[in-house]
């Protein structure tokens, strides 16, 4: 452990394990299997490979992500660790390479696609090589359940048949039990040990809010809070993208799309930008994200409601893995509810898979829709507990107002069914506002006892109170008409008047004095000497062709402001810088902020 903690500092230019990584860590190096589930940014890396260089031998790692194999093994390189890749993208040359390099003890970790290691030729490579331990990584993708299905890993349970001794450690950041479940048996993982690491990202910062002009919106989120940050926009469909992207773009920010549905060279492109360049906007569909490991995403803004608080979970995961601060951001309607329950019935799939969808997107609507803290609502929904609300979500930091909505609520739920559980929301509207619209005069609901009893509340109450409603589970969306609303089982004792409803009220259109949360530099950090530091970072980056981060973390950067390191030594006592950087770059950075010194 000694050894593992030395590395540690000398290789990785970092103090101390975090908490599980220690023990998965010793678990590894004395050569046993392990299963770990930790969250986005948790440092899941580490776990595989400080025992790949403890331990004799090269560490393979199998990941599904041929795309970004090129940077993880840069960075490590610039780590100066021996790193390599085998995967589709190399020449038969440059293979061979890498082939003997491997069978002559000169590599510590080598990256292969799951297709590539699972060929006879491969396994035999290995066999003929000194292997320190395999690293299954986004285990996740041997379950059939989930929508990173990958055939190839299911058959990498023949790693424990033909290497029986060396440890397997399997990695995910997919929480729940029955992916745990699948992933042990599959990879055939019954003895390994298992580590959960708590689910809490207590740097991200939580925010929902209802949808009313969602360009501006998020405009006005960006311009204020994300000026030259890089972000991720999430929207459900692929032409969304493309028009956001186009509308960002006219509004003067460097925006991109990206979907399944570009062609590869296209997705290509836009995601080297994002990585490489700072400052980068990508609208995605879900299509974009799994395994990009950018450590300075400052936000994931989501212009759609996910299906699941899984997916949200994992997408708003790919925000502030540095551990600097980070905003997840989402707005949501009724209509976001509308067209996912409608996309679910139109699904393929059985009527108990479309049953638990149902459920699942429930949970995610509930998310929305709570006036409690959102953090600790999350983490109970993965098993996870928080005793105290966390004071970083919208909940904690400007609590929601609630209101007696029984009254209301009881209208609402008296026109629809007096109007024959056929109509939509905007209709149900009218009636309850005593609108003389053709529709409702054509249909004679202008006579209904429930005609025009609701004037106190204009439409946008209105529409809170359904939407509410409907969340709650009280109305449902009728799919076979469009958006056609009925009364479910559990309105009846509202109805009845023995219970009472307590409604979210919606935040007004026109906010107050909004704080100001320019998430990335704490308030005192010296503008000038950052700007001057991720300058040299930019041009040393663009010089060896690799992203910015590869050289320092942002976050390694913000603590030389602090600290003003003077020597190489004070340099190397800095989080991120260990000895092989020390070396490289030391004097360029300590150059930099004499300067700076200099003219202040
Ligand atoms: P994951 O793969 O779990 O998403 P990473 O392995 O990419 O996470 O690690 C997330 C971030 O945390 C990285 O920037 C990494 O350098 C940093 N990190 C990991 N372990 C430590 C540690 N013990 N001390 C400081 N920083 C760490
Ligand atoms: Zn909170």
């Amino acid at each position: 452990m000694n050894q593992a903690l030395q590395t540690l500092h000398s290789v990785f230019g970092y103090e101390t394990f975090r908490p599980p990584q220690e023990s998965i860590i010793r678990t590894v190096i004395e050569g046993g299997d392990a299963l770990v589930l930790m969250p986005t940014g948790g440092g899941k890396s580490l776990c595989y490979q400080v025992p790949a260089l403890v331990r004799p031998g090269c560490g393979v790692v199998i990941s599904p992500l041929i795309a970004l194999m090129q940077d993880q093994v840069s960075a490590l390189r610039q780590l100066g660790v021996r790193a390599s890749f085998l995967n589709s993208t190399l020449d038969a040359a440059s293979t061979r390479e890498v082939e003997s390099q491997l069978l002559a003890g000169e590599l510590d970790l080598l990256y292969i696609a799951p297709e590539r290691l699972t060929r006879e030729r491969c396994l035999s490579l290995l066999e003929q090589s000194a292997i320190s331990l395999f690293a299954i990584d986004e285990a996740h993708c041997v379950s059939q359940w989930g929508h990173d299905f990958r055939a190839d890993y299911l058959q990498l349970s023949l790693l424990h048949t033909r290497f029986p001794g060396i440890p397997r450690i399997a990695l995910t950041a997919t929480a729940d039990a029955r992916t745990r479940l699948e992933i042990i048996e599959r990879l055939d993982l019954g003895n390994a040990r298992q580590f959960i690491a708590g689910f809490d990202r207590p740097n991200i910062r939580y925010r929902i809010a209802l949808k009313h002009n969602p360009r501006q919106q998020l405009l006005r989120f960006l311009r204020d809070e994300h000026v030259g940050d890089a972000g991720i926009i999430y929207c459900m469909s692929r032409r969304k993208t493309e028009d956001i992207a186009t509308w960002l773009g006219e509004q003067g920010l460097d925006a991109l799309p990206y979907h399944a549905g570009l062609d590869a060279a296209t997705r290509a492109s836009h995601q080297a930008r994002f990585l490489r360049e700072e400052g980068v906007i990508m609208v995605a569909t879900i299509a974009f994200g799994m395994g990009i490991d950018k450590p300075d995403v400052r936000f994931v803004a989501h212009l759609d409601m996910p299906k699941t608080v899984e997916s949200y979970y994992q997408e708003t995961g790919r925000a502030g893995r540095d551990g600097l601060a980070a905003n997840a951001w989402m707005i949501y309607g009724l209509q976001d509810v509308i067209k996912l329950r409608q996309m679910m019935a139109a699904s393929a799939g059985s009527e108990e898979h479309k049953r638990a969808e149902q459920h699942r997107l429930n949970a995610m609507l509930g998310l929305c829709e709570i006036t409690s803290c959102r953090r600790q609502a999350l983490l109970n929904y993965f098993g996870d507990q928080l005793d105290q609300p966390c004071g970083n979500c919208d909940s904690c930091l400007e609590p929601a107002d609630t209101w007696d909505g029984t009254e209301a609520a009881r209208m609402a739920l008296s026109a629809v069914y007096r109007t024959g559980q056929r109509f939509g929301v905007n209709h149900l509207i009218e009636v309850l506002r005593g609108s003389e619209a053709d529709k409702v005069m054509q249909f004679d609901h202008h006579l209904l006892p429930t005609f025009g009893v609701g004037t106190q509340w204009d439409n946008n109450q209105w529409r809170s109170v359904f939407r509410q409603l409907v969340a709650r589970g009280l109305l449902s969306v009728d799919l076979d008409r469009f958006g056609a609303l009925r009364l479910e089982e559990k309105c009846r004792p509202l109805l009845r008047g023995e219970e009472q409803i307590e409604l979210r009220r919606d935040q007004p259109r026109q906010k107050t004095a909004r704080q100001q949360t320019r998430t990335a530099l704490p308030a005192d950090i010296d503008v000038g000497l950052w700007e001057a530091l991720r300058e040299r970072r930019r041009l040393l980056a663009e010089e060896q062709g690799v992203p910015p981060y590869v050289i320092f973390h942002d976050r390694t950067l913000q603590e030389m402001c602090c600290q003003l390191p003077r020597n190489r030594a004070e340099l190397g006592h800095i989080n991120g810088v260990g000895e092989r950087k020390l070396e490289k770059y030391g004097a360029q950075f300590l150059q930099v902020i004499e300067q700076h010194a200099a003219v202040r």
